[in-house]
């Protein structure tokens, strides 16, 4: 038997149950802290009965510090020929700061072809259009030859605790996969000054060295300054970190995607480790992906105006490069600090290799977004930010972040900002390119 033509689809009522079921969703506020993802869960779970997928299997990562923490597979089953394909979402958002946004961000408002509020595109979107295309692939009976598994994850915006490195600790059978979809990349209108859509494909991406410096010294009175203030020391480690210049280097998977977005006629000249460093200079993103980056965000000490504190800390955000070795990274901070007496605690190191480029699935991904969108191409891109599909590539599954939707970049700077939206046009482009995507390399 064939499988259906995508003819067959009715895919104006299948954008018109996409657009209904993300405004639904966004309306489930699953703002992390503290997440509560457990009503998200539950309604994604609803979707998929409905439709005659009772394979459903949860995970409840709450504890006494936490509660609500629901995490959730669902397996449509093929006939194990093959390894399972994981569609990857995490159900949790990032907090809004109302006061910037120009409607209501837990609405789920649909407003002249626009889909508004909190997870529109990070991530409720992306978790639709992985629902839709299994459910499509569900209603037309297609056979398939690996299960195709609905995960949908709790906790991303706050490190993954409670959500894929919960997983991985304790119940890595839920991470067996061929491939895994998952965000981490998505399409752009125009990419570096050249009007043309383009699909970045994320293949890999920094990784977190969350760091806090921690100073002690003499309290006293504000009046009589002694030298030994805990918040004068602190102060001078962070001048220190920021005076420190870090070399500038291209990462071969970053080589990797000058080179095809200059085959793909996006750059006019031949990228060289000198131009592309150069590019840094005027897009934040590309020097991001040109050094291990530091951002100092918290600084925390003192009680009172005339006080002296006697203890103080920060925060540094701390991205790193693929391939570099953090506890080299951490010994280089610690002799540009040069003082034994600041502290450096570890909060969160994670790293991961990168995902192959030459496999079956970018080579469908490749054919379906040019088949769906004229004169696109795919870019392997590398992530600035960090995501679940770390917990995949440390086990040498191929993930890609990939999230099917071409972007202005006044909507790309909405995620995580004010105003994320994400255009009907868009979901239904996204529940194509993703059912597309299933349908060849599983059916
Ligand atoms: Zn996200």
């Amino acid at each position: 038997m064939s499988p259906p033509d995508i003819a067959d689809i009715d895919w104006d009522a299948v954008t018109e149950e996409a657009t209904d079921l993300l405004s639904r969703y966004i309306q489930i506020d699953t703002t992390n802290p503290p997440g509560n993802e457990a009503p998200a869960v539950r309604f994604l779970e609803e979707i998929l009965r409905k439709n005659g997928i009772d394979d459903i299997t949860f995970y409840d990562a709450s504890d006494d510090e936490s509660q609500g923490r629901l995490n959730m597979l669902a397996r449509l089953p093929g006939d194990g020929s093959a390894k399972p394909f994981v569609l990857l979402n995490h159900t949790d958002v990032v907090p809004v700061e109302r006061d910037g946004w120009d409607e209501e961000p837990f609405a789920g408002l649909v407003k002249d072809g626009v889909i508004w509020g909190r997870g529109a595109v990070d991530m409720k979107g992306m978790g639709v259009m992985e629902l839709i295309a299994m459910l499509l692939i569900k209603r037309q009976g297609i056979p398939l030859k690996r299960d195709i598994v609905f995960l949908a994850v709790a906790d991303e915006e706050a490190g993954s605790d409670y959500g894929a490195e919960f997983l991985a600790r304790e119940h890595p059978e839920t991470l067996d996969a061929e491939y895994v979809l998952n965000e981490g990349g998505w399409g752009t209108t125009e990419m570096m000054d050249t009007d043309r859509p383009a699909f970045n494909c994320a293949v890999s991406e920094k990784g977190p060295c969350w760091l806090k410096l921690t100073t002690v010294g003499r309290p006293g009175h504000g009046s009589v300054p002694h030298g030994d203030s805990a918040l004068d020391r602190l102060l001078r480690a962070l001048h220190r970190v920021q005076e420190w210049q870090r070399p500038r280097t291209v990462v071969p998977e970053l080589a990797e995607f000058f080179a095809q977005a200059h085959a793909g006629g996006y750059i006019e000249d031949e990228p060289t480790e000198e131009s592309i460093i150069k590019l840094g200079e005027r897009n934040p993103i590309f020097a991001a992906l040109t050094t291990n980056t530091i951002s100092v965000t918290t600084i925390n000490s003192g009680v009172k105006h005339n006080v002296i504190p006697a203890t103080a800390e920060a925060t540094l955000d701390c991205r790193l490069l693929p391939g570099t070795d953090a506890e080299k990274f951490i010994e280089e901070l610690r002799g540009v600090i040069d003082d034994p007496e600041v502290g450096i605690e570890r909060v969160l190191i994670s790293s991961t290799p990168s995902s192959p480029l030459d496999t079956g699935l970018m080579a469908v991904i490749k054919d379906v977004v040019r088949e769906h969108v004229e004169d696109a191409v795919v870019l392997p891109s590398v992530s600035s930010g960090f995501t679940d599909s770390r917990v995949f590539r440390n086990r040498g599954v191929t993930a890609y972040g990939f999230i099917p939707v071409l972007m202005t970049p006044s909507e790309s700077i909405a995620i995580h900002g004010h105003n994320e939206r994400l255009s009907i046009d868009n979901l239904r482009l996204g529940c194509q390119i993703l059912y597309e995507i299933l349908r060849r390399t599983c059916a």
